[in-house]
């Protein structure tokens, strides 16, 4: 990871200053990396005497209970004491991990507009960083943010400075947003990072029974449904969608997570280059869309859905019906792959 020299002497400078009053945002539906690298990256500067909040707009799934210091994070949605609030106006730093534009944070966006004082750095790996931060740390080729933040360790400190803990926290993003050693951005580098990791003590069996290993009956059971029953496939088996009505969802006790990875499954079928899941929320249907090889989900997530992410894996947001939204889709799959972008 090549780490511009300039920006790291700006950050060292920056977390310098004695007893900073920092603030940790992440994005909305935090998954693993969101939650692993601002924990990380919390305590670390807790470890130079900072005083540090981390920030989420909303739950963290279940299955990431576990994590060391996760009970410190202030969830903005639940967050009736106005700790979120106070500490965004009071902060003299705030950090974006895992995010590239203030929309990303939804429901908290105009909280952190509304503070024009504290100095802002973006911590990210996703492509089209927004305008507006002080100092910028936007690898795209990083796997995660999570190895973005131990190569900032590195680079500021030495690795002499991860402990077991931040090593636990590090690896559960290295290890979720490559889909488990599987994806794209799988670099020697990474892997020498994995071994530091491993030198620090952290048991990579239970961190997996941790994270993969710990859903509920009710997710099982609606992972066979939505395969089973909701899984379509278009454009001659080359594309896919499935969809979730919050009714459906009730049906299986969901919660926040439980869909997590099913948008994936529909690509371990050889043909399919290209799968999206519609998942119904009060007042807007989600996307997530996933891609293999070349298929680029970041630019078809733009053009049709106002949203973004990687080029394997993108996101969005649908204000009609879901009946609208997947007729919206499969019109704007035939249009994409008649422009020659699905291969
Ligand atoms: P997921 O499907 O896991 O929720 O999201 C996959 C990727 O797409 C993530 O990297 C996420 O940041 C991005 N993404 C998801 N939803 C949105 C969205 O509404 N807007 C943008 N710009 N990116 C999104
Ligand atoms: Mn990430």
């Amino acid at each position: 990871m090549e780490l511009s020299k300039v920006h790291i002497e700006r950050l060292r400078e920056l977390l310098a200053r004695p007893a900073q009053r920092i603030v940790i945002l992440s994005h909305t539906n935090p998954d693993g990396d969101a939650v692993g690298s601002s924990l990380a990256w919390a305590e670390v500067l807790r470890g130079m005497g900072h005083t540090v909040t981390c920030i989420v707009p909303n739950k963290y799934p279940y299955f990431l209970d576990w994590m060391p210091g996760i009970e410190e994070v202030v969830v903005f949605k639940t967050d009736t004491e106005g700790r979120a609030a106070r500490a965004v106006a009071e902060a003299d730093i705030l950090f974006c991990l895992d995010f590239n534009a203030v929309s990303r944070l939804e429901i908290l966006s105009e909280t952190i507009q509304a503070n024009t004082t504290a100095v802002r750095v973006l911590i990210d790996h996703h492509l089209s960083p927004d305008e507006g931060f002080d100092l910028i740390f936007s690898h795209p080729d990083s796997s995660s943010t999570c190895f973005l933040v131990y190569c900032l360790i590195e680079a500021l400190f030495g690795t002499q400075a991860i402990t077991r803990r931040m090593g636990e926290l590090l690896y559960v993003g290295m290890m979720t947003d490559t889909g488990n050693f599987a994806f794209s951005f799988l670099t020697p580098e990474l892997f020498r990072a994995v071994a530091v990791l491993v030198e620090k003590g952290i048991s990579i069996p239970d961190i997996h029974n941790s994270v993969y290993n710990a859903y509920t009956e009710g997710r099982a059971r609606l992972f066979g449904y939505a395969i089973n029953r909701k899984m379509e496939l278009i454009q001659d088996g080359t594309v896919a969608y499935m969809s979730l009505l919050e009714s459906e969802m009730r049906r299986f006790q969901f919660q926040q997570g439980d869909s997590e990875g099913f948008v994936n499954y529909a690509l371990t079928i050889k043909k399919v280059k290209m799968s999206a899941m519609f998942l119904a929320h009060r007042k807007f249907i989600r996307i997530s869309l996933r891609s293999r090889g070349n298929v680029d989900v970041n630019l078809f997530a733009r053009k049709y859905f106002n949203g973004g992410g990687h080029k394997n894996a993108a996101g969005g947001k649908s204000f009609v019906s879901m009946r609208e939204t997947i007729d919206h889709y499969v019109r704007s799959v035939a249009e994409f792959a008649a422009e020659g972008h699905l291969g």
